[in-house]
């Protein structure tokens, strides 16, 4: 669902003069409003403003989750409906998945980049059917165990598919914890402990609750507190922001990484397995070639895609993406 798009997108930043009040318990962040409070208001924004995803519903799988938590970590809702859809109707269970060769995921991965990661949930796939059952382990501990599974992973599909509590913090809820909580526009660039510890101290006490916050914090971030342009007008935390009570001060920290994509080796990559998932077989050098003007930068890409184990050769001279 849309967000209220009715007050301006960056109002006049809240008074620094206006205290907040420190009501956190001991060893809290502190905070403008009471715990309860800040739950209450996250929660009842999510509840009139999230959207409605597949992955999302009650009778999604934990399968599902688990499908959609490794196509989101570094791509955009948008373009990973359709991945996800086309993905659960070809491959409904994770044995369904884990029958057919690595290659056919790299190949239904298609462009939403970061290929690897259709190799990590095929591989994940194939533990889940042979050493659990072909069921999605639904304590944190096992999920870690899993190929391709970390921290995040683990605590989002626990805790979005069997509702427990966990601290799950990604990029968005690291960003609105940033600035809700601690008052600085950014987070470090890495996850630090005082971050997790932060994030510990708020999570709801009722496993459900906490569930239901995750998923909401992460919402808040994605829709209204972007990285680019937080529409703070729009935001249930706006008169309680540490960053807007502090006058909304400039990003001092490390320059932050840019995503650039054209003439890397990245879109080198993309365009030889375009190719690679397009034909069914072999295919020989030239085609591969015919993709990329700078040989020595296509030859690098080339031999990164086969270390990785999203392509092998076939023969000399003849590449496949993996049997
Ligand atoms: S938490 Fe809300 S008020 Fe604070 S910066 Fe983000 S969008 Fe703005």
């Amino acid at each position: 669902m849309a967000v209220n798009t009715v007050t301006p997108a960056v109002p006049a930043p809240v008074s620094p003069a206006s205290p907040a009040t420190p009501v956190g318990p001991a060893g809290a962040p502190k905070l403008g409003l009471p715990l309860p409070v800040l739950h209450t208001t996250v929660l009842d924004w999510y509840e009139a403003n999230a959207r409605d995803l597949p992955w999302r519903t009650p009778d999604a799988s934990p399968w599902a989750v688990m499908v959609s938590e490794f196509m989101l970590q570094q791509t955009p809702v948008k373009r990973v409906l359709p991945a996800w859809e086309a993905w659960m109707e070809r491959w409904p269970t994770p044995a369904a998945l884990a029958a057919e060769a690595p290659g056919e995921a790299v190949r239904l991965w298609g462009r939403l980049g970061y290929p690897r990661r259709a190799l990590r949930l095929h591989a994940a796939a194939v533990a889940i059917t042979e050493e659990h059952g072909g069921e999605v382990p639904d304590d944190h501990a096992t999920l870690l165990s899993l190929p391709g599974v970390g921290e995040y992973t683990a605590a989002a599909v626990a805790s979005f598919a069997f509702r427990q509590r966990h601290v799950v913090l990604d990029t968005n809820v690291r960003r609105v914890f940033a600035r809700a909580v601690t008052g600085v526009e950014y987070p470090a660039q890495a996850t630090t402990a005082a971050e997790r510890r932060t994030a510990t101290a708020l999570l709801p006490e009722a496993a459900g609750t906490a569930a239901t916050w995750a998923v909401a914090v992460m919402e808040l971030g994605a829709l209204v507190c972007t990285a680019r342009g937080p529409e703070c007008g729009d935001c249930p935390l706006f008169t309680s922001c540490a960053w807007q009570r502090a006058g909304r001060p400039p990003y001092e920290g490390p320059a932050r990484r840019g995503q650039s994509y054209e003439g890397t080796d990245r879109q080198v990559r993309g365009k030889l397995l375009a190719v690679l998932r397009e034909a069914h077989g072999g295919v020989p050098q030239a085609r591969l070639d015919a993709v990329w003007p700078d040989a020595v930068q296509r030859a690098r890409a080339l031999d990164g895609l086969v270390a990785d184990g999203l392509v092998e050769p076939v023969e000399q001279g003849v590449y496949r993406l993996p049997q």
